[in-house]
């Protein structure tokens, strides 16, 4: 039922562009206020949370999203920070402990860079945190469709 949803009002934002870019300038700060104190959020707008036992990955130095680099140390602390625990340790872990400990093995796309600062919750519902840019010639973002000026 949530997923028909989640699935229909995709659909919806998709096809009506320019509301999507106001939905997402409604959410963006929400965003901001819920998943930047609870999350450690950096606003990557293309969010993976529930995948990495809801630990972002944009806080691993190099912004890894498909699991550890080669270079975490004996004690699972960061090779480019050794004050701190490899996020992917965490997120294994902590992903084991929830309902869906399999999504952690999900193969995610590349970051893409020219979503940061944008909505991941319209992202998601558009489909367009699966796109990789420069592949097709959909808008950007939800907010590359309404100018800054309107
Ligand atoms: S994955 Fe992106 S949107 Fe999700 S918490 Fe991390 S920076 Fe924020």
């Amino acid at each position: 039922m949530a997923n028909r949803i989640v699935e229909t009002l995709g659909q919806y934002l998709s096809g009506h562009p320019r509301l999507a870019g106001v939905v997402a300038r409604l959410l963006i700060p929400v965003e901001k206020v819920v998943k930047i104190p609870i999350f450690d959020c950096r606003m990557c707008g293309q969010c993976i949370l529930h995948s990495t036992g809801m630990t972002c990955p944009m806080t691993c130095p190099k912004n890894l999203r498909n699991g550890p680099c080669g270079g975490v140390r004996l004690n699972n602390h960061c090779e480019v920070k050794p004050e701190m625990v490899c996020i992917w340790y965490n997120a294994y872990h902590r992903s084991q402990r929830l309902f869906w400990p399999e999504e952690i093995y999900d193969v995610q796309p590349p970051v893409d860079r020219q979503l940061k600062g944008g909505s991941s919750w319209v992202n998601y519902l558009i489909g367009r945190d699966q796109i990789v840019s420069g592949c097709n010639s959909e808008p950007r973002t939800a907010l590359a469709v309404v100018p800054e000026d309107e």
